[in-house]
């Protein structure tokens, strides 16, 4: 076996990976184009929020000394003196015992009262409300800054963006966000026998799914996609498509990394000035991939089968592409299941098994999603997770428990 054979662990493939990645520039997003991008800084906030005492019923804003022992049969009744709508501030005389102030939800309590009874509590007639039960002070009032208080970092560099942090940034006044920019990953297909969907195809040929899944899956992670479309099996045509690629942050082919007579991409990426690092991986599926940088760009050649392409991508891009959005949070959810049946395999590489988990008694279990060929991508559109079986392990039984990967969760 020569170096270029050599083949390495998951975990080496990953940290030799990562080692390449560099961050992508800072730039600002709008706050509605910025979901699943990465800040680059932390948010402090400069205000409180909410910015002052309001009113978390609709109601009336009182001394809470005022209801001292209201009950229904014996109700405290007190003087309507005024009204404040959310939105307005009230500018009356302070709230005295044995007066209330009708008021909304959100608005701010009036000076004077230290208390909120909600309506549902209260009967109001003639410019008199009747409280019918006690109320303490604070009751119902939310407080300035209970939220956010002025000061407080509310999110960290690093931190993916996810709906309620837009929420939190457009409570902040922010209408944009420092984020890093989504890296440009284009994707080349390979291969002499594939047709793209919703083109003519011929006796031999078969459709390119995988440029078409893998552009869903840089979507997915925050991304750019550029689909460059098919490369036959020559050096002449990898050789262009990768010339291209390269304006791109990130280059994936798919395919032509095998042994066959017709694989190309290693040689084009070797020849066009690619570092190669990784080559061979211990795996399954997934044995052969070609990864190499080239002036801060990282070229990965994906295995062609559908399922093979997927797991890589999964395994390996994916977390490159969210290290190079500057993201904290890199690695998907591994939980440990109880194995519903019986799985054998050899000892040497680590397999990632498409599974299905559900709970079953408050306890994860998982099954296989059937057949496992690299080829069968149903087994991946079925599955919900990947089942983790290490090297060294030859035999899994029914009952016992095995580390599985949550592909469809949010990084941790
Ligand atoms: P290769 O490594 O190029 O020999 O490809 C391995 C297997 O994956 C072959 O059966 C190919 O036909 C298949 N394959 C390669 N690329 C694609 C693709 N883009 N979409 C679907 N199948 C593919
Ligand atoms: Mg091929």
């Amino acid at each position: 076996m020569t170096e270029n054979d050599r083949m390495i662990s998951v975990d080496e493939a990953i940290r030799i990976i990562l080692s390449e990645v560099k961050p992508t520039p800072e730039e600002s997003a709008p706050i509605l184009d910025s979901v699943g991008r990465v800040l680059s800084r932390d948010i402090v906030s400069d205000v409180n929020i909410p910015p002052t005492d309001n009113s978390a019923m609709d109601g009336y804003a009182l001394k809470h000394e005022s209801t001292r022992s209201a009950t229904g049969n014996s109700p405290a009744e007190l003087v309507v003196c005024g009204e404040i709508r959310a939105g307005s501030v009230y500018s009356g005389p302070d709230v005295a015992e044995g007066f209330a102030v009708r008021i909304m939800t959100g608005a701010p309590i009036p000076d004077g009262a230290d208390a909120v009874v909600p309506v549902e509590d209260t009967l109001e007639a003639q410019g008199k409300v009747r409280v019918l039960c006690e109320f303490q002070s604070g009751e119902n009032i939310r407080r300035a800054g209970e939220d956010i208080a002025a000061g407080m970092t509310v999110l960290s560099a690093g931190h993916r963006i996810r709906p309620a942090d837009i929420g939190l940034l457009a409570s902040l006044n922010r209408i944009e966000a420092p984020v890093r920019r989504r890296p440009v990953v284009a994707i080349i297909a390979t291969g002499d026998e594939l047709v793209d969907p919703g083109e003519e195809i011929g006796p031999g040929q078969i459709r390119n799914s995988n440029a078409y899944a893998l552009y869903a899956e840089i979507l997915k992670y925050g991304a750019i996609p550029r689909y460059l479309g098919i490369a036959r099996d020559t050096m002449q045509d990898t050789f262009e498509k990768f010339k291209q690629a390269f304006e791109a942050d990130i280059v994936i082919t798919t395919g032509g990394v095998s042994m066959g007579k017709y694989d190309f991409v290693k040689d084009v990426m070797r020849d066009i000035g690619v570092g190669i690092s990784v080559r061979k991986i211990l795996m399954k599926p997934g044995k052969p991939l070609v990864f190499g940088a080239k002036d801060g760009k990282l070229c990965f050649g994906l295995p062609g089968n559908p399922v093979s392409s997927l797991v890589s991508f999964l395994q390996f891009v994916r977390p490159a592409i969210l290290k190079s959005m500057g993201a904290r949070s890199i690695d998907k959810p591994v939980v440990n299941a109880v194995l519903l049946e019986d799985i054998r395999k050899k000892p040497e590489r680590r397999h990632f098994i498409r599974g299905f988990f559900s709970i079953r008694n408050g306890e994860l279990v998982v099954s296989t999603t059937g057949p496992q060929g690299s080829g069968i991508l149903m087994s991946m559109s079925q599955a919900n997770c990947l089942i983790i079986l290490k090297e060294g392990v030859s035999l899994l039984r029914a009952g016992d428990r095995v580390p599985v990967q949550l592909i469809n969760h949010e990084e941790i």
